[in-house]
């Protein structure tokens, strides 16, 4: 995957979306935490679900969590990822709490496994973003 090659989807590049790509661009998981209750929040968003205090920080992430789930996808519905097919969307718990929707990069799917040990792996796919993949810790 190349910069000038990858011709997927990408995220919204502003508000609160905007800000946790750049952390990534820059080589940082960050996820939002509560000033008020201290509860992690992904995806990036203004009100704590758990206590609804607007305050909140940026704070960085041990980039290690664990796979929380995933499913294999056989016939992608979105003609960009019809030659990734079969591919593997995962679900990574981190140590914070949070769970990212993500991809691993050194793991087929027959060899996923629940409660493995994964680590952030970054991608530049664009100038402008790099985005959050996994690999075995
Ligand atoms: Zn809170």
């Amino acid at each position: 995957m190349t910069e000038m090659s990858y011709d997927k989807p990408l995220p919204a590049m502003e508000g609160l979306s905007k800000e946790f790509y750049d952390w990534c661009r820059q080589g940082e998981l960050r996820f939002q935490r509560c000033k008020c209750c201290g509860t992690f929040r992904h995806v990036p968003r203004e009100i704590c679900a758990q206590c609804t205090s607007f305050d909140w920080e940026w704070v960085r992430s041990s980039g290690k969590g664990t796979i929380f789930t995933w499913t294999v996808v056989a016939r992608a519905l979105h003609p960009a990822f019809g030659d990734a097919a079969p591919y593997a969307p995962v679900v990574v718990e981190m140590e914070e709490g949070v769970r990212v929707l993500t991809q691993m990069v050194d793991c087929p799917p027959e060899e996923l496994k629940i409660g493995m040990p994964v680590q952030v792996n970054f991608k530049a796919v664009t100038a402008d973003v790099t985005l959050p993949y996994f690999r075995r810790a």
